[in-house]
Order: structure tokens, then C-alpha cells, then sequence
């Protein structure tokens, strides 16, 4: 209900009574009446106003005066209203500092800049990325602090469509991706994120499409002029045909085992992260794996068997011989005929290692670290010569990852080397049965 009608009322009863004493007691008495009350009236007014003028100067904190009739609405209308915006204002506090909050929580760089592309804010990621400190460095301009003259012309064309990769000024290792993004009247975002790793990936990714694709073209080159050369003779001699035929079929072998390497891989970056979890008979593998290593090597070597633990593992079967047959199948290619091949399967400090020590070329120290890397290999034509992929290794590190377990490579050029899978102690299953084999055996 409003109260406007309030000092009308007020005002009438004065003059109803100034009327009634006029009446009963002459003009004199009623004026003198009215001009008293009156002045009462004014004095409260004014005593009011300025309680109010008092309660306002102190900011409205404190609870308004009381009091009844007109003034008493005012004040309790007043306060209510107060209390109403600063409630609001606090809310409007909360959602601030939220927002402030979450701008300093998240990985990318923000930065507020204004319409002479000054800092006015930056959020703590910028200064990892940038190198910018928000309380050093606000009020400065953006393009003195990042003075890259693309980022220069980038933030001059205004173009807000458009985002630009450049290095970071604060570390040269880092790459960023930046984009503005306007806000408020003339105000701009500099939103700024890490592309590293996505710069990284995407280069492996143009390199492993060029290796392979560079792997494919000689085997088919040799087969594509095989087939034309055929296809020009009239009567080409069987001996002619029986050595260009075997030339093909080595080539696509070639072809065919680099397509099974790369479906193997492609299936294990695929697969799940947790591996089938098998019960392998290590020891029953190992025979396998020196009968294979004895078809591979058709008596050039000496290949050593030596099972000095009993131990089961546990893991995927596939997976583990794949790993295996491949370091086998190494060392039976770089070792010169003569040499001695070893696999062993023993404890060491609570592991379980599978090991391969072969006395061929061995590798000098520099290659060890990046052996593992998809086509890296010490001696391209070597590796091909002897049907090397160049992608084995690669293989064999994807499968003791998925198993917990890690390669360690020692080599002595001109000695030879050992690869070791080192298994932990989580993955071993106690033998089962007892079963006694000999220490050291000569595979014949
Ligand atoms: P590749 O198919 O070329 O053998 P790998 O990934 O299996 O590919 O091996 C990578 C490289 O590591 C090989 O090209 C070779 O240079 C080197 N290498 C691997 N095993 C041995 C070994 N037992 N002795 C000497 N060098 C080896």
C-alpha cells in the first residue's frame, strides 16, 4: 500500500481543529494553533530527514532508524531495499571470484587486453606459456612483451577468424597455438594453448606415411619392372623365368611381412589396455623358441637353451612369443655365421627376464636409445638384406608395455649384444608341479 495519502491526513486534523477553535475561540486562538502545529509538523520532518541523511552517510550498513507513521515506512522501505541490493552485490561477488576461479584453473593462457592492446588481466597459465607476470606486467603492452613480428602482425589485422602457431618467448621448446576472441566495448581475449605434443604427434604421423610408403615402393618398383620386362620378352627361357620369378616372390614377401608388422602394431595400439592374462609355461616356450631359432639359423650357430627359473608367467601368450621370437629373430640375422646364440629365462632381484645374448655385430651406443623407434635402424640395407621391417623392436616394446615389463638393450659393437625383457615380480606364477629341467642345453 503506498503512503502518500499520510501527511494529508496529518495536515487535515491541524485544520480541522484550527477550524473547531475558530468557531469556539476566535481566528486568533485558531491561527496560533495552526502556526504551532505547523511548525511541529516541520520540525519532525526535519528531524527525520535528517536521521535519514545520517543513516545513508553511514553507508545503510547498520539497521535503518524506527518509527512510526510515514517515516517509519520510509525507513523500513529503505532498508529492505538495501538489504535487497547488497545481497545481490554479494552474489554477484561470489559469481565473480568463481569466474576468476576457474579462468586461473584452466591449462590455457588467458589475457585481457584492452583497446590499445594493453594487459589488463592474465591468468597464471599465461605465465608458463608467455612468460607473462600478472602483477609485473599489467598495464604494458601486449607487443612488447611477445615481439615475434608474425604475433605483431597477427594482433594488428584484428582478423578474429584466424588462429597462429609460433613458439613461446618463454620457452623455445614450447609451441602455441593463439587466438583473439573480442569482448565488452573494445577489449579483446588472447586465448593461447600448448600444441606441442599435437605439433609432435602430427609430425610422427607425416613420417611414419613417408617411411612406409618409401618401405613399399622399392619391393614394388622391383616386382612392378619384373612383370613388364615379362611382359615385353615373346619367349622368355625357363631359367630367365625361374630367376625373375624368385626376385618377385622375395620382394613380396618383403612387402607382405612389412603389411604384418604394421597390422600387428596397428592391432596392439588398438587393443585394450589390459592384456589377456594367460598362464604362460615359460619354460615350455623357451624349447620352443630355440627350435625356432635353430629352423632360422639352418646350423649356422650354436644355439644355447639355459632355464634357470621355473616360473610361469602371466600375460598373453600371442603376444609374449611374438616379442620374443622377434628379439630371436634378431639375433639370428646380425650374428655372422659361427657365432653362439643364448636364450635364458631367469630371477634377478625379484624380476623374471627373458634374455637373448648373441656374439654377432652389435650395436654401437649412440643407436641403443632409438632402437625401439618405428624404421629406425643401424643399417638400413643390412636390415633389408636380411628381411628386416625395421618395426620389430617397435613391436616387441608395445607388448613388454602392455605386460608392465621393460627392454633393456647391452651391446658391444664387434661382441654382441643382450636384449633383456625384465618382467615384474606381480606377472610371475610359481612353477607348477616341480617340474626340473636341465640348466644348460645344446639345441640339436
Ligand atoms: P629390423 O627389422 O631392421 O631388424 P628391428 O626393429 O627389429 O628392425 O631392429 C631395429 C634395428 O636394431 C635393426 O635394424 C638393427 O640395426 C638393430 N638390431 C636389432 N637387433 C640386433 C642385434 N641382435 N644385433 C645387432 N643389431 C640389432
Amino acid at each position: 500500500m503506498g503512503f502518500w495519502w499520510r501527511p494529508l491526513v496529518t495536515l487535515s486534523v491541524i485544520a480541522l481543529i484550527a477550524l473547531m477553535l475558530w468557531a469556539g475561540g476566535g481566528a486568533a486562538l485558531a491561527l496560533k494553533f495552526a502556526v504551532i502545529a505547523l511548525l511541529a509538523y516541520l520540525a519532525r520532518q526535519l528531524w527525520q530527514e535528517k536521521r535519514l541523511a545520517r543513516w545513508l552517510e553511514q553507508g545503510g550498513d547498520r539497521p535503518a532508524p524506527s518509527d512510526i507513521g510515514v517515516w517509519g515506512d520510509i525507513f523500513y522501505r529503505l532498508e529492505k531495499l538495501q538489504k535487497r541490493q547488497s545481497q545481490s552485490q554479494s552474489e554477484l561477488v561470489t559469481a565473480l571470484g568463481r569466474f576468476q576461479h576457474a579462468a586461473e584453473a584452466v591449462p590455457d593462457g588467458i589475457v585481457i587486453l584492452n583497446e590499445q592492446d594493453r594487459i589488463e588481466w592474465c591468468n597464471p597459465a599465461s605465465r608458463r606459456l608467455l612468460g607473462l607476470d600478472a602483477a609485473r606486467d599489467r598495464g604494458q603492452y601486449i607487443h612488447y612483451l611477445m615481439r615475434q613480428s608474425d604475433f605483431v602482425d597477427f594482433l594488428n589485422a584484428r582478423d578474429y577468424s584466424k588462429q597462429l602457431n609460433i613458439s613461446s618467448p618463454a620457452n623455445r621448446d614450447l609451441r602455441l597455438m593463439v587466438q583473439l576472441v573480442p569482448f565488452g566495448a573494445e577489449q579483446k581475449l588472447l586465448m593461447v594453448r600448448d600444441i606441442t605434443e599435437l605439433e609432435r604427434v602430427d609430425a610422427m604421423r607425416r613420417d611414419f606415411v613417408a617411411n612406409v610408403s618409401h618401405e613399399l615402393r622399392t619391393p614394388l618398383t622391383v616386382v612392378g619392372g619384373f612383370v613388364e620386362t615379362l611382359n615385353d620378352l615373346d619367349k622368355p627361357a625357363d631359367a630367365d623365368l625361374k630367376h625373375y620369378f624368385g626376385i618377385m616372390l622375395n620382394h613380396t614377401r618383403r612387402m607382405q611381412r612389412l603389411l604384418d608388422d604394421l597390422l600387428t602394431l596397428s592391432r596392439l595400439e588398438s587393443s585394450p589396455a589390459t592384456v589377456a592374462e594367460e598362464q604362460v609355461h615359460m619354460p615350455e616356450l623357451m624349447r620352443e623358441l630355440a627350435r625356432e631359432a635353430e629352423s632360422l639359423s639352418r646350423g649356422r650357430h650354436a644355439i644355447r637353451l639355459q632355464i634357470d627359473a621355473q616360473d610361469w608367467l602371466s600375460g598373453s601368450l600371442q603376444e609374449l612369443q611374438s616379442a620374443f621370437s622377434n628379439l630371436v629373430s634378431n639375433a639370428v640375422r646380425y650374428t655372422p655365421e659361427g657365432g653362439e646364440i643364448t636364450l635364458r629365462w631367469f630371477e634377478q632381484n625379484g624380476h623374471a627376464v627373458f634374455a637373448v645374448t648373441d656374439t654377432g655385430e652389435g650395436i654401437a651406443s649412440e643407436h641403443l636409445s632409438r632402437l625401439t623407434e618405428r624404421f629406425y635402424r643401424v643399417d638400413r640395407s643390412r636390415s633389408r638384406e636380411s628381411g628386416g621391417t625395421g618395426l620389430g623392436l617397435a613391436i616387441v616394446k608395445h607388448i613388454l608395455t602392455r605386460h608392465q615389463a621393460r627392454l633393456d638393450i647391452q651391446s658391444t659393437p664387434g661382441k654382441g649384444s643382450t636384449f633383456s625383457a625384465i618382467f615384474p615380480a606381480e606377472r610371475l606364477i610359481p612353477a607348477q608341479g616341480g617340474e626340473q629341467q636341465p640348466r644348460l642345453s645344446l639345441v640339436k
